[in-house]
């Protein structure tokens, strides 16, 4: 067959430009991540052609037997990778993952209490733009003054609003969860309780932080973030709580109709290397890169929000500054360092400037950067935050770096 380059030549530049700029800047978006050879070569794979609606064993379409034992080794291999009894690989992305589980649990217009966006909840968690947030009565949790989660005030919001559902988790909280605290408070007030860990997901399997596994009722994730697989999503649970909730029916055929095969096996081939000694290794660094990164910002004279972190992002609190999150991160862009603005909890700038710039090292520890490199790295964030005359220093300085490292396979 021929090359893309022959069929479709302006895709492929598309394609080789893309790879020249993530060559060429450092990733610093804390959601972000580069996968290995092996990922993308099951992602490119045949099994993309294939219909397969359905569960291994009972699906619509025949010629599934191949497709059956992919799908197989990815419910196995990540069962044992989180220690649960069930788990669901088809849904095509996290929010995916979150929608089936409210489809599952609720009926529109029950009450959920989950975390807001300002304090590092996600979109999904009930935001007014969402689906959560127009078919279910979503109430919020947030931060307190030092930037933490107030698990007193869960309590409280919990027992006056009577929740059905609490939802845990977050997008920009950079300290551990505390799931324990957060079932005690369920079981208090006779909530259901789902931790959405997307973010962590990846320290949750090397054991760096809590796991929600042994606490929550239904646990979902991305598998794209720290968990270095293919972009999609995946819900976790115990054979009991299904058969009672039926998670399978909501994804399918709930929600979505044909599961994408292609994408499960490269789900399949990044949970076999989550299972390696050499996993837990990455993870410690993607911890180690994290409170060097806040260390060198805050020596620096930095405000972090809650003072460091306890895992892999940093959120830089820009409250009392004149730049905001908007103008920070669009100068770390002139400079080859890609990151994002943030909201942060008391932020009284618009959601399109905010005060806040979210950094993780998940991408920059799979490039092979360590503790030396991130103080670099922040001393090259607050030069640029100081004055725009550094600009063109940096970039040069940034752009020197990436030809040191060159991306990983
Ligand atoms: C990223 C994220 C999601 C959504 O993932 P998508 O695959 O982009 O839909 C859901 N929840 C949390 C907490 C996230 O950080």
């Amino acid at each position: 067959m021929p090359d893309l380059s022959i069929t479709d030549p302006q895709i492929k530049e598309a394609i080789q430009k893309e790879i020249d700029r993530q060559s060429s800047h450092l990733e610093l978006i804390a959601s972000e991540n580069w996968v290995t050879d092996a990922v993308l070569e099951a992602l490119g794979s045949p099994l993309n052609n294939k219909y397969a609606e359905g569960y291994s064993g009972n699906r619509y379409y025949g010629g599934c037997s191949v497709i059956d034992e992919v799908e197989d080794l990815a419910n196995q291999r990540v069962q044992e990778l989180f220690g649960c009894t069930y788990s669901n690989v088809q849904p095509h992305s996290g929010s995916q993952a979150n929608e089936a589980v409210y489809y599952a649990l609720l009926k529109p217009g029950d009450t959920v209490l989950g975390m807001d966006l300002n304090g590092g909840g996600h979109l999904t968690h009930g935001s007014k733009a969402n689906i959560s947030g127009s078919y279910y009565n979503f109430y919020s949790y947030g931060i307190d003054e030092n930037g933490l989660i107030d698990y007193d005030e869960i309590l409280r919001l919990a027992k006056e609003v009577k929740p059905k559902l609490i939802v845990a988790g977050a997008s920009s909280y950079p300290r551990e969860i505390d799931f324990k605290r957060l079932r005690e408070i369920a079981d208090e007030v006779g909530a259901l309780l789902m931790v959405d860990m997307a973010h962590i997901s990846g320290l949750v399997a090397a054991g760096l932080h809590q796991s929600p596994i042994p606490y929550a009722d239904v646990v979902t994730s991305t598998t794209h973030k720290t968990l270095r697989g293919p972009r999609g999503g995946m819900i976790l649970s115990s054979k009991e709580n299904n058969e009672k909730y039926n998670f399978n029916k909501a994804v399918f055929p709930g929600l979505q109709g044909g599961p994408f095969m292609h994408v499960i096996a490269a789900k399949a081939v990044c949970f076999k290397e989550a299972l390696q000694d050499d996993f837990k290794d990455y993870q410690k660094q993607i911890v180690k890169n994290a409170k060097a990164l806040a260390e060198g910002l805050k020596k620096r004279g930095m405000n972090l929000v809650s003072g460091g972190t306890d895992n892999h992002l940093i959120l830089i609190d820009l409250r009392d500054s004149e730049i905001t999150g908007k103008e920070l991160e669009q100068r770390l862009d002139e400079v080859h360092l890609t990151t994002n603005k943030n909201t942060v909890a008391g932020d009284t700038r618009p959601i399109t400037q905010t005060s806040g710039l979210r950094i993780g090292t998940p991408a920059v520890t799979t490039r092979g950067l360590k503790e030396e490199e991130m103080d670099k790295i922040a001393d090259w964030i607050v030069r640029v935050f100081e004055d725009e005359k550094n600009i063109p220093q940096v970039k040069e300085e940034v752009m020197e770096l990436c030809k040191e490292f060159p991306l990983p396979h």
